[in-house]
């Protein structure tokens, strides 16, 4: 029996046991709405989990938290802690296969070569009209074009592209939306992110917590086969189950990727899921995730890749997730969905980048886990979609009582800002038409 079989009432069915899902089964059950919530996975977490190797902690690629951002103040509503500090944000910039100081500071500008005397003077004058600029205008413009016309030096578009992908994850920068793309990246300059102590669980955990504490009990190891709808009406009544079980409901959020959440509810002409999932462009990454004993060259915490799309951070060099002088080290390549790249490739080229940063670091692996293709989000922020107000949901068109919940829903944030922002709204828009359980129990 699950908990709402239990309460012999109906309410919410969660589908999905990530970050979005969990958040909006906590606040639902928090306004005293009946919930239950499915996650086929043995773990809950989705792309927020974290895995304990011999001791490191790692997060599944680089995982930190905006501060400024949607996610971290519904977190606090909701009683989740963490702690967390910011990386610092000097350290390498590379191009040419040369590591030189990344241009940050005044001081780090003028010694940096990434930059030529042209190009410095620009960037001067450049970063303070960014961080005050009014990026809402420039949604429906792709930034490649922006930069061409905005940017004189090329190396300096080079750097701009490279401060967006790392606070974006989008290396695709003729379809990016510039006007998001700039907000984000003032997002991450302006406020900084906090990489977390003892990774991403502390939010899994946390959340769980929250909702167990609000009598949901969250089924893990258990599928959603199908969103069952009314006949006639059409609007969502329950989800079944992969052994056939259909839990009635009188509202559904599905918190999952945007193709599955289509696969769920089916075809249907006048239902857009399938259009929004033919839509979406995944962001993603090839992620080299390692526990090393010790850092061969403890100063180098930060790399960037000016004129190669490729990522390195130290993330233990802030945040507790390694045993006493160990690190956890993140290396990503940032691809493009319209690139099919060769995973021995990318796993090589994260190692040429390690071999540039930290020579020496092969003999010191204890940990070590390489992931070729991980979905960052699973919808490009595109100009050609009109930015983030041309994303969909949470309500969706032709189905009363069915939500989507994640980061390609809603028109606020990326990454974990839209995907509890959108679990937040869809969770609040359902407040406002299931009964609580109290009430139900009353009529029954
Ligand atoms: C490499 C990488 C780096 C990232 N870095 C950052 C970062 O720095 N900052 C940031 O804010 N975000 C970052 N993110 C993004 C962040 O991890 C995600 O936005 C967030 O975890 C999404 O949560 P979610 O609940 O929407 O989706 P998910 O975590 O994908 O959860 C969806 C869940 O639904 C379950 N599910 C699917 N179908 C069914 C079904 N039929 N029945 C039951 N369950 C089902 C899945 O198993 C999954 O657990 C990163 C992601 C990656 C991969």
């Amino acid at each position: 029996m699950n908990a709402i079989e239990e309460q012999g009432g109906v309410g919410v069915a969660i589908i999905g046991g990530g970050l979005a899902g969990l958040t909006a089964a906590t606040i639902l059950a928090r306004a005293g709405r009946a919930v239950a919530l499915y996650e086929k996975s043995r773990e809950l977490g989705g792309r927020a989990r974290t895995t304990e190797r011999d001791g490191y902690t790692l997060n599944m690629g680089p995982h930190a938290l905006y501060r400024g951002g949607a996610a971290a103040p519904i977190l606090r509503e909701l009683g989740v802690r963490w702690h967390g500090k910011a990386p610092q944000q000097s350290g390498y910039g590379f191009a040419r296969g040369r590591l030189q100081p990344l241009p940050t500071g005044l001081r780090s500008i003028l010694a940096t070569k990434l930059l030529s005397g042209g190009a410095k003077r620009e960037y001067l004058t450049l970063l303070p009209r960014l961080l005050r600029l009014d990026t809402q205008p420039l949604r429906g413009v792709p930034l490649r074009r922006w930069l061409d016309r905005t940017i004189r030096h090329e190396e300096l578009r080079q750097l701009v592209l490279m401060l967006v992908r790392t606070t974006t994850y989008s290396a695709d920068s003729e379809r990016l939306s510039v006007g998001d793309a700039l907000a984000q990246t003032k997002l991450g300059l302006l406020g900084n992110v906090d990489y977390i102590d003892g990774g991403w669980r502390t939010l899994i955990d946390g959340l769980r917590d929250a909702a167990v504490a609000a009598c949901v009990r969250p089924a893990a190891d258990t599928r959603v086969v199908e969103v069952v709808r009314e006949i006639g009406s059409g609007a969502a009544r329950g989800v079944r189950l992969d052994d056939g079980t259909v839990i009635d409901a009188a509202a559904v959020i599905v918190a999952t990727d945007p193709t599955s959440a289509a696969a769920l509810v089916g075809d249907a002409q006048d239902i857009p899921l399938s259009s929004w999932a033919g839509r979406a462009i995944p962001v993603e990454m090839a992620c080299l995730d390692l526990g090393l004993s010790a850092l061969p060259v403890p100063a180098a915490n930060l790399a960037f890749g000016i004129d190669r799309p490729l990522y390195l951070s130290v993330h233990s060099a802030v945040a507790r997730l390694a045993p006493a002088g160990g690190a956890v080290i993140h290396v990503g390549k940032y691809l493009r969905a319209d690139e099919r790249t060769e995973p021995e490739a990318d796993r090589r080229e994260l190692e040429w980048l390690l071999d540039l940063v930290q020579p020496g670091w092969r003999e010191r692996v204890v940990a070590r886990r390489f992931l070729p293709r991980m979905t960052v989000a699973h919808a490009l922020v595109t100009a050609e979609g009109g930015g983030l107000a041309g994303r969909p949901g949470p309500a969706v068109p032709g189905v009363p009582g069915l939500y989507v919940a994640g980061d390609w829903v809603g028109t606020t944030g990326m990454l974990t800002d839209a995907a509890l922002a959108s679990a937040k709204l869809a969770a609040e828009t359902i407040l406002a038409t299931v009964p609580t359980r109290a009430a139900l129990a009353a009529t029954a």
